[in-house]
């Protein structure tokens, strides 16, 4: 997210730069100093002084003091060493999930914990806009509810099974929803149902991004991400970007090739993986279908009815079986990518028995083991929190952040304070 390449930046674009940089390095080790921030990203001591000074002011950072080493050293050295960590109170993010499985909007803190969560009951994700009203209001109201200042939040984070534009901030493609090329109106309603600045990212995509800053794959820069619920898809990062490609529309493995099935993916085929490897595979595997072709007012059925089935012992086999599946596209996309980590997700994605099934066979048909090709993972984070730590990513620990903003509220606190 943060641009490092300074060749056409302003003095004023840089500053926003570095201080996402430092943001970044604050969240990444609590207690680094402003030396070491220094020599990390290249600037000078005085100039990572005066950007800490800047976040402590706007109360995003606190500076702390750390707990003495084993040799007892620093107290002969006189003064206690002092480290910088985010201020967990100082940036808020919100999040909308869109989803049949986890429908929420949320808030979290600036190291990304939930601290408010409400459910959203919807029954149709038939309009676009109208399901982005629904979702927006039960935010505000969550906000409002709970008291927390909204000039702490830095933005909303928007996680669903659809392909998205950062750019233009559209969605270009969604197969689950059906809301192709909505001319950017779902991130438009929430903008200005909330007051806020909005992200809006695919599934996948947003629990990639939250799995590298908060979870499985801190530190990664090389892997992937496989969302399975009803469908499947992929997000993948490399260099530490998710991979868009030229439409914006990648990751899109639920199309691979796999075994032929009497079933009617969304595509038309009759082929596809996301009539072996899924949830839509298993529950007509089932017998759990009264239809063969994906139907969109169904949404909430299948949601249920894989939830309930996942839970039922006698069809360990076959959550297995169907991580095999999986398996077969794990193997081209390894290859083509070499990760360091391929993280499974999703309702199905992160279900033992599905996971055990997609481990099992990379190893016995494909030959990868502990000491060959990537690491097979589970998430750590719950497609639900992916939405607010998605715009954590994107608003705070970003050239996007809105220092003057958060600065301005906590000046008008301290005058608050200071006349109470
Ligand atoms: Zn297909």
């Amino acid at each position: 997210m943060v641009n490092k390449d300074s060749s056409s930046a302003t003095p004023a674009s840089l500053r926003r730069t570095h201080r996402g940089l430092m943001l970044s390095g604050i969240q990444a080790k609590p207690g680094v100093s402003r030396a070491e921030l220094a020599r990390r990203f290249g600037f000078s001591e005085m100039a990572a002084t005066r950007i800490a000074r800047d976040l402590l002011g706007a109360k995003i950072i606190e500076e702390f003091e750390l707990p003495e080493d084993d040799t007892g050293n620093q107290r002969r050295l006189g003064r206690p060493r002092k480290g910088l960590r985010i201020n967990p109170k100082g940036v808020l993010a919100a999040g909308i999930t869109v989803s049949a499985y986890f429908s929420e909007v949320s808030i979290c803190n600036a190291n990304g914990k939930t601290i408010a969560r409400r459910e959203v009951n919807n029954s149709s994700f038939e309009d676009a806009a109208e399901t982005a009203r629904l979702y927006a209001n039960e935010l505000r109201d969550l906000i409002k509810d709970t008291g927390i200042d909204i000039n702490r939040v830095v933005g909303v984070g928007v996680a669903l099974s659809a392909k998205t534009t950062l750019d233009r901030s559209e969605i270009v493609r969604s197969e689950y929803f059906g809301w192709d090329n909505d001319g950017g109106q779902f991130w438009d309603e929430v903008r200005r149902n909330t007051g806020l600045p909005v992200v809006i990212e695919n599934i996948a995509n947003a629990l990639a991004l939250s799995e590298m800053r908060f979870g499985a794959a801190r530190g990664v820069s090389e892997f992937s991400l496989a969302h399975i619920a009803t469908f499947a898809g992929v997000g993948a990062v490399s260099e530490g970007r998710v991979v868009r490609g030229a439409s914006g529309d990648s990751g899109r493995i639920g199309h691979f090739r796999s075994h032929r099935r009497p079933l009617r993916c969304t595509c038309g085929r009759d082929d596809c993986l996301n009539l072996s490897a899924t949830g839509f595979g298993l529950l007509a595997k089932l017998g759990k279908l009264d239809h063969g072709a994906f139907e969109r007012s169904k949404l909430p059925v299948y949601a249920s009815a894989l939830l309930e089935l996942i839970d039922d012992d006698a069809n360990t086999a076959h959550l297995s079986e169907a991580g095999g599946h999986l398996a077969d596209a794990l193997d081209p996309l390894a290859k083509l990518l070499a990760p360091q980590l391929i993280i499974l997700n999703g309702t199905l994605g992160a279900n033992d028995a599905y996971f055990k099934g997609a481990e099992q066979k990379l190893a016995t048909e494909f030959g990868y083991g502990p000491d060959s090709g990537f690491r097979l993972m589970k998430g750590e984070v719950s497609p639900a929190e992916a939405a607010s730590l998605l715009a954590l990513h994107t608003f705070c620990y970003s050239d996007r952040l809105d220092f003057e903003r958060l600065n301005h509220s906590a000046s008008a606190d301290d005058k608050g304070a200071a006349y109470a």
